[in-house]
């Protein structure tokens, strides 16, 4: 059975989308197969894998979740990549209206769950890139998933909001998906340059303990670059800082789960 990762930080522009896209294609390179669901009207991630504008004839991830009945068979709503073992199920900017079209529905918070169940056995890993809100699309995302990535920006208010996020995940397991775990918080953007930077990785390393990956992703520009071109980074530049410390994470993720 495919296990989901539901990447979730309220915050925007902590790189939930950068690390949905480059751990990805990481675990495609090691030949896992993987399924990238975008589930933030932004689309960042949908372009990001050169995908914008594309579409399964199903649709996108919008139609697929305020259907008036739950769609349960998500096979006509997936597209690949150009990446190998790298498939995606897109969004666009319809998503948008989702949040609101979807309270009226039934199974409201559940519409992923159900959607993704019957695809679960194709996939090693199914990675879900959140908007950087609390809203209904996300709680779908902690529904449906066994564990959450957190991405955490290196930078001083990292942690803050972090409780309304624990929060929201303590009540998920009371009410909706009691096997939720944390799969670990990742430190994104560091600069070891600046003492900031190591204060706040020594801050969350005690808040989260074993939880914190040891991978670190610093910043690095090529890890900016590379969804412009529509590729993951390892496509982009394989030597680059950044897609190296993706494949580590990668690894460490297998590890992991090996352990
Ligand atoms: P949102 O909350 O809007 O969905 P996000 O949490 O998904 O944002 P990203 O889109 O992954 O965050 O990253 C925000 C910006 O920072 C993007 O322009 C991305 O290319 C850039 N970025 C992400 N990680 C890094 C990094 N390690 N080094 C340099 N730039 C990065
Ligand atoms: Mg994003």
């Amino acid at each position: 059975m495919g296990k989901i990762v539901a990447v979730t930080n309220q915050k925007g522009g902590v790189g939930k989308t950068t690390t949905a896209i480059n751990l990805a294609a990481s675990l495609a390179f090691a030949e896992r197969r993987v399924l990238l669901v975008d589930i933030d009207p932004q689309g960042n991630l949908t372009s990001g894998v050169g995908q914008k504008g594309k579409a399964g004839p199903g649709g996108t991830i919008y139609e697929a979740l305020t259907a008036i009945e739950p769609v349960t068979d998500p096979r006509p709503f997936i597209i690949p990549t150009g990446v190998d073992h790298l498939s995606l199920i897109p969004s666009n900017r319809n998503l948008t209206g989702a949040e609101i079209e979807m309270v009226p529905l039934a199974h409201r918070e559940e519409r992923l769950r159900m959607f993704l169940a019957s695809v679960r056995g194709e996939f090693d890993y199914i990675f879900v890139d959140c908007p950087p809100s609390l809203g209904l699309l996300t709680l779908n995302a902690l529904v449906a998933a066994d564990a959450a990535l957190i991405p955490l920006h290196c930078e001083y208010f990292a942690l803050e909001g972090l409780a309304d996020l624990v929060g929201t995940m303590r009540r998920v397991r009371v009410a909706l998906n009691p096997g939720l775990d944390i799969e670990g918080v990742l430190l994104t953007m560091f600069d070891d340059r600046t003492n900031l930077g190591q204060q706040v990785a020594s801050d969350v390393r005690q808040f989260f303990k074993e939880k914190v990956f040891r991978t670190v992703i610093p910043r690095n520009i090529r890890l900016g670059e590379a969804p412009s071109h529509g590729m993951p980074v390892m496509l982009y530049d394989v030597k680059s800082r950044g897609a190296e410390a993706y494949l580590a994470l990668a690894r460490e993720m297998l590890e992991r789960s090996a352990a």
